[in-house]
């Protein structure tokens, strides 16, 4: 068998048995947890089967080894590998202070297009969690990535640049806009917005979800968040007739089968995510909202060290899994933290390529691992009668509960 090359015709990834997966190993606690990753999703494919199938990891270079080696933080090579390869993982990148590059993450997402940051929240049994009911919690989020207030359309207060431009949105627009203000525009696209709910509602019909919530400040912003929500509507209506129903024609005495797309205002949906998390389902919003919305999640489950994420381009097949947490530089080659962020997206990674009864190895791993309370600091210290291990303990114990 010869490693090989992930394809994408007519909208379908083609993978082979060996297919070659570019990882970027990460910054500060980064290798500790890729090795420890790497481990436990090369051992759950092994399991299912028997070396038949097998990824070919190939290391491309991000981040402080970037820099280090070749004076550049994000070389082109790198994208251009992502590119080549289509799906990739990589661990937790510095953000380079000053000058250059804002964020490596954004930048990556920015240049390859990957125009929505999957984020599924779910919970596992014994994981310590601040909310009384956390296994309520069964979310998947869809964030817009490319557009909002991180398209990086900003002003700085005093600027002449700033100045010219209130001076414009005065004599054009009559807007009053105080003198020393600074300005950020938020750009929100109708192809932008329906190819982000176009993904959010395929992946409901893939998995059976039962409904999605358009989150948004539409009352506040009626023509770039209130828009998401229109759009979001008629796009459900015309492609998807079949498989979805709209808020206003939904009948549940009727029995009705079909997937409800609904909405909710951004500050009630973070009350009511509290209060009744299982009447939310998939969740499609834009930049910002989701960027607050994955993280509030992901803490009523046991926070970032166990939440996955992904980075993707549905309509070219590129897509970059990710730890979603920092780099935690204190930590850096203690083989202390919690892997389970980047093992998750691992797993998330093996769906996504269709090799699906080892992303459920995976995550059988996982559950058993918490359960049996032998944990990584970050769990231990809130758990009673806990056993800390080290981040490679940890994935040993998963791989260990992997088996049948
Ligand atoms: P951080 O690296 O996420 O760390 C903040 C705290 O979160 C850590 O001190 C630790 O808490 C906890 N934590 C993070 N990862 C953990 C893990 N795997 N297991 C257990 N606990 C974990 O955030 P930061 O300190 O703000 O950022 C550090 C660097 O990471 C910055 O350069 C930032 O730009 C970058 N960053 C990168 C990404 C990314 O690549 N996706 C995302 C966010 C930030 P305790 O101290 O309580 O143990």
């Amino acid at each position: 068998m010869e490693s090989d090359i992930i394809s994408f015709l007519e909208g379908k990834l083609n993978v082979p048995d060996m297919p070659v997966i570019p990882f970027v190993e990460g910054d500060g606690t980064g290798p500790d947890i890729w090795k420890a990753s790497s481990r436990v999703i090369d051992r759950a494919v092994e399991i299912c089967w028997q070396g038949k199938r097998k990824i070919v990891w190939k290391e491309v270079l991000a981040g402080e080894k970037a820099f280090n080696m070749t004076g550049e933080w994000l070389p082109e090579k790198t994208i251009d590998e992502f590119r080549k390869y289509r799906v990739g993982i990589k661990g937790p990148l510095t953000t380079p202070v000053g000058g250059g590059i804002r964020s490596l993450n954004v930048t990556l997402r920015q240049v390859m297009d990957l125009y929505a940051c999957v984020r599924p929240v779910r919970y596992f049994k014994g994981v310590p969690s601040p909310v009384k009911e956390p296994h309520r919690v069964d979310m998947v989020v869809f964030r817009e990535n490319t557009e909002d207030v991180y398209a990086g359309l900003e002003l700085k207060s005093g600027s002449s640049e700033v100045k010219r431009l209130i001076d414009f949105l005065r004599s054009e627009y009559k807007w009053n806009i105080r003198p020393d203000s600074a300005i950020g525009i938020k750009p929100i696209s109708r192809d932008g917005s329906r190819r982000l709910i176009r993904a959010a509602i395929e992946y409901a019909i893939l998995h059976s979800r039962r409904n999605i919530t358009l989150v948004h400040k539409g009352n506040i912003q009626k023509f770039t968040e209130g828009a998401f929500r229109n759009w979001g509507y008629e796009l459900a209506k015309e492609s998807f007739p079949a498989e979805t129903v709209i808020w206003d024609e939904y009948d549940a005495k009727a029995g009705e089968k079909r997937i409800l797309i609904k909405d909710s205002i951004a500050d009630i949906f973070f009350q009511q995510a509290l209060t009744r998390p299982d009447e939310f389902d998939v969740i499609a919003t834009m930049n910002l909202n989701g960027d607050y919305i994955s993280d509030a999640l992901a803490a009523q489950v046991g926070g970032m060290g166990m939440a996955p994420g992904a980075n993707i381009n549905y309509q070219k097949g590129y897509a970059i899994f990710e730890a979603t947490h920092g780099t935690a530089p204190k930590y850096a080659g203690l083989d202390k933290v919690n892997p389970s962020s980047l093992i998750l997206s691992g797993a998330m990674l093996l769906d996504y390529i269709g090799w699906s009864d080892a992303a459920r190895r995976i995550e059988k791993g996982i559950e058993r691992a918490v359960a049996s309370k032998k944990v990584t600091y970050d769990l231990a210290r809130l758990m009673d009668g806990a056993h800390e291990v080290s981040c490679s303990g940890f994935a040993d114990s998963i791989c260990g509960f992997m088996e049948d």
